[in-house]
């Protein structure tokens, strides 16, 4: 685990991110843990504590991103960056699939951040499904 983020800070980054993780896009509130502020560039390689480095990560993304930046893509053989929620957009990158159930990535970016980070993790599936069904799946701020 990296340095301590200050409270105010976190809570700053929790805001803009809706409370939710905004890799696989869990809700905080459907946590029994709170998430944790990734640095989007680890420390190790240079990342520091500004708010442009910063995420909120559920334990789950955050474990499975480690430190790691960039990944093989295996459909094209080349290294890819992980998705950057500072730099890139969400929705350019992953769709829901039609069931909402799973992240679907519709580019390199996003083929290697759904594998890499897990997106469709057993447990995070099962509570999206639990939680479509008394309609607070997706997070609100998907639907228009
Ligand atoms: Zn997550």
């Amino acid at each position: 685990m990296a340095r301590q983020i200050p409270e105010k800070k976190r809570l700053r980054v929790e805001d803009r991110a809706n409370e939710c993780c905004e890799y696989c896009y869990s809700q905080m509130r459907y946590s029994p843990d709170r998430f944790n502020i990734e640095h989007i560039i680890p420390v190790v390689l240079g990342g520091l504590d500004d708010l442009d480095n910063l995420a909120l990560a559920c334990f789950g993304c955050n474990r499975a991103k480690h430190r790691v930046i960039e990944v093989r893509d295996g459909l094209t053989g080349r290294m890819v960056m992980l998705y950057h929620p500072r730099r890139d957009r969400w929705l350019d990158h992953f769709r829901w699939s039609e069931n909402l159930l799973e992240i679907v990535g519709i580019t390199a970016i996003g083929r290697v951040t759904v594998e890499r980070l897990k997106l469709n993790r057993e447990r995070v599936v099962n509570l999206r499904e639990v939680l479509l069904m008394v309609d607070k799946h997706p997070p609100s701020l998907f639907k228009s």
